[in-house]
């Protein structure tokens, strides 16, 4: 070699430390990628308590102290070797990764491009070891005296390459890039107590808890009682986390978490999965909020495809992508009191391949048993994922339904459970605006105007396959318009009729209403329909959907009972049981709830602490 190095005039190897700098390039980017890496080990070493320090974004300082199992003094030395890890043994390992970082070029890339300060002490030694490292040399090595767990500091990053440092964005994006990590890191485990220094001031001191706990802490007080668990198992792969109900979407992307086996991981495949769930409950421009956990056999992901990038690759995506689906959708369904009636896969997935048919004839017999794949493969059968009907009088239910609504028949098979306890006869109404209906544990208080929009829009929806009984005028109304309102109510007909009410055009500008929907009371139908067109106007611009669902949307809330109105017993009775019959008993069309579940407790609660 050195032969050669000398006789070639144009090729030129690098000398070491160049080559370390541009290799450390591809693990740490910024601070935040130091930051990351130092959490991940600090994990590996099996601490409970870490404390992440920083200054100036990461620039001047990146401190991590942790009480793991530390290093002993030759290990201290190896650990800023390039591909020194404690974590590989053989290739075999590479395939079964369950630790998180295992490149072993952690350590090695920082210490090339900064200032690194090394203290560290195992549970056995009387004294630690302190290590000094600049520009890959080591500086200094000599005992200290600390108690057990390692201590790194990262001084002046990228100092030896200038160019690096001043590519570094400013000081507010950086330390956001650390903040999202760290968030990332916290939140994957929470049964380890953090704490977080940014230039002096602590900004997070999360205790060890449960994951729910970790995540108000983290995301914020104000999702208390809006997170719904999700938990689903499959045979090869496992579901667990929160997702948080519609209201508290939001319009960026921020809070959407996918860990694969505690490993944080981008991917838009599964994010689209989530976001299908709440199909109808946000607008389409709004994101879910959702911490999920995936744990999937290791051998049947890639998590390694990119080592910064937090891209991964699965052997049967789209399977994974149903079964996330479908997990997040009966989660959501489940919210707060009520399951859903349906939560059947999307069309487009039902199809697929890898949902008709298990990935392998091997495999076959051992999927076959898998009681969540059993639900997705037989038709009809999503509905019984988990607890049989407890519901005795369902029957009841469908013929007090068919009497409000004969073109409803009931299912040839029998709904979920809509609740599990059993409900009084008796209902109060309160302020004319909520009903409460009393169980054996507690109480129900229903807001009656959001109540029936969800019942009347579940009807209007079904009018796309039958269309509403329509009353015809003894006397034809009309209507007229300026010229763009024309346009807009003709564009409107077709799904005007379909809604109940038949309205012809008749000359220019216009129209003559010939018949209204049963349900609406006769001498209004002008006045209804000018409204509708009216709100349809003004119909919040934010929300992209399609004009059938916006008349729906908008139908809905006009023909519901208001608020103010005085309800019978019997009124009453009939609310609640058509509500029952929803799909979504819990959330009105726009998202808002449509009840609170009182229970006995909370209300001695409410007694003592008044
Ligand atoms: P990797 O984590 O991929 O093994 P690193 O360069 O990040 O590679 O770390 C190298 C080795 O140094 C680790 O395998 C581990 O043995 C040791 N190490 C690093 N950080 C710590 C720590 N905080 N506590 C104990 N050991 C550590
Ligand atoms: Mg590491």
């Amino acid at each position: 070699m050195p032969y050669l190095r000398n006789m070639s005039e144009v090729i030129q190897l690098l000398p070491d430390h160049i080559a370390n700098q541009i290799a450390a390039g591809e693990v740490i980017q910024r601070p935040a990628s130091a930051v990351k890496e130092m959490l991940e080990n600090a994990i590996d070493a099996g601490a409970t308590h870490i404390h992440l320090i920083i200054k100036d974004a990461g620039k001047e300082l990146i401190q991590v102290n942790d009480d793991g199992k530390g290093m002993s003094p030759i290990d201290a030395r190896m650990c800023f070797e390039r591909h020194a890890t404690s974590k590989i043994r053989t290739i075999d390992d590479l395939f079964e990764i369950r630790t998180m970082g295992f490149r072993g070029e952690a350590l090695a890339s920082i210490a090339a491009v900064a200032q690194v300060e090394l203290k560290t002490k195992p549970k056995d030694s009387e004294v630690g070891t302190r290590i000094v490292v600049e520009n890959s040399e080591v500086q200094i090595q000599e005992p200290c005296s600390m108690n057990q767990g390692t201590h790194l500091s990262v001084k002046n990053l990228f100092f030896n390459i200038p160019a690096r440092r001043n590519f570094l964005k400013s000081t507010t994006t950086e330390t956001r890039h650390i903040l999202d990590e760290f968030i990332r890191v916290a939140m994957a485990f929470p049964e380890i107590a953090f704490k977080f220094t940014n230039n002096g001031a602590d900004i997070f001191h999360l205790e060890s808890g449960k994951l729910k706990l970790r995540i108000l802490s983290l995301l914020g007080q104000n999702l208390n009682n809006k997170l719904v668990p999700v938990q689903e198992e499959a045979g090869f792969i496992q579901i667990q986390g929160f997702v948080a109900s519609p209201d508290a979407a939001s319009r960026t992307r921020g809070n959407q978490f996918f860990f694969v086996n505690n490993r944080f991981i981008k991917s838009a495949y599964l994010n689209h999965a989530v976001t299908q769930s709440y199909q109808n409950l946000i607008a389409k421009d709004e994101f879910p909020l959702f911490v999920l956990f995936l744990a999937i056999d290791p051998k049947r992901v890639d998590i390694n495809v990119h080592p910064t990038k937090q891209e991964i690759k699965f052997d049967e995506e789209k399977m994974i992508y149903a079964i996330v689906h479908a997990a997040v959708k009966r989660a959501l369904s489940q919210y707060s009191i009520a399951p859903s009636l349906d939560f059947s896969l999307d069309a487009n997935i039902e199809h697929l391949p890898s949902i008709t048919q298990p990935f392998s004839k091997q495999k076959q017999e051992h999927t076959k048993s898998d009681y969540l794949f059993q639900s997705f493969t037989e038709k009809g059968q999503a509905h019984f994922l988990d607890k049989k009907p407890k519901i005795a009088n369902w029957q009841e239910l469908y013929q007090v339904q068919q009497q409000l609504n004969p073109e409803v028949t009931a299912p040839e098979t029998k709904p979920e459970p809509v609740f599990e306890e059993s409900f009084q006869e008796e209902f109060l109404q309160i302020n004319k605006a909520y009903i409460i209906a009393t169980t054996k544990s507690g109480c129900l208080f229903i807001n009656q105007h959001l109540a029936h929009e969800r019942i009347l829009y579940e009807r209007y929806q079904r009018t796309r396959l039958q269309p509403l009984t329509i009353q015809k005028c003894l006397l034809p109304v009309m209507l007229e318009f300026n010229a763009v309102d024309t346009v807009m109510l003709e564009s409107m007909l077709d799904d005007l009729l379909n809604l109940g009410f038949e309205i012809e055009k008749f000359g220019q500008q216009s129209f003559t209403i010939q018949g209204i929907p049963a349900d609406i009371k006769p001498g209004k139908e002008k006045e209804t329909i000018e409204q509708l067109m009216e709100s349809y106007k003004h119909f919040s611009s934010e929300v992209k959907l399609e004009k059938r669902e916006k008349l729906i949307r908008l139908m809905a809330s006009q023909q519901a009972i208001p608020e103010g109105k005085k309800l019978s017993n019997a009124e009453m009775q009939e609310l609640f049981q058509q509500l029952l019959l929803c799909e979504q008993p819990s959330l009105a069309p726009n998202g808002k709830k449509i009840m609170a579940r009182i229970t006995s407790k909370d209300i001695e609660l409410l007694i003592q602490q008044s």
